[in-house]
């Protein structure tokens, strides 16, 4: 985990509320080149009441299989397509008897989406981050979350997952076939 990433982690652990209110706050960082591994990824969980939020913080390769932005027009259509995709709620998906629906999905990426995106990195390396939000009807029937990121995009071979549930932490690994993050 970055250096950054910890003290996201620990704010919104902290604030768990008010960082869910402001969900369409700008996500401003300086990236550790450090921790990108092509393939990896960092998964957070984060619910309190009946608001639950996963983000995702990737290498731009493992959506595309490049790192900076589109040129030619076919490079254009798979990133148009892959954001469609990213942004749709068939990536994480929670046990059907907790009742989440997704509410919100927002994407932070320079190359994708330069309004809203950190400054381009100059190292031959980007990252993007996303985020989507649930509310949950049975917030206390909530058991697993199915990565299906695995299935959309398959340059994703691990997950480094990390939940925070009403106060309590649990990590794990996630992969292609241990897609399955239990929360409780
Ligand atoms: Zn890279």
């Amino acid at each position: 985990m970055t250096t950054h990433r910890k003290a996201l982690f620990v704010l919104l652990t902290a604030f768990a509320g008010s960082a869910l209110a402001h969900s369409g706050a700008k996500h401003k960082h300086q990236h550790n080149h450090d921790a990108h591994v092509h393939g990896v990824a960092q998964l957070d969980v984060l619910g309190q009441g009946n608001r639950v939020s996963v983000s995702l913080e990737s290498p731009l390769f493992n959506l595309l299989g490049f790192e900076r932005t589109p040129k030619t027009q076919a490079e254009k259509l798979l990133a148009k397509r892959a954001v469609s995709n990213l942004r749709s709620d068939n990536n994480v998906q929670f046990n059907p008897q907790a009742g989440c629906k997704m509410v919100d999905a927002v994407l932070n990426s320079a190359e994708l989406n330069p309004s809203q995106g950190d400054e381009p990195s100059d190292d031959g390396h980007a990252e993007f981050w996303m985020r989507w939000e649930f509310e949950c009807d049975n917030p206390k029937a909530l058991e697993a979350l199915e990565v299906k990121l695995f299935k959309q995009f398959p340059r994703f071979t691990e997950l480094r997952a990390q939940l925070v549930l009403d106060g309590r932490q649990a990590g794990a690994r996630l992969t292609p076939s241990n897609p399955i993050f239990k929360l409780r």
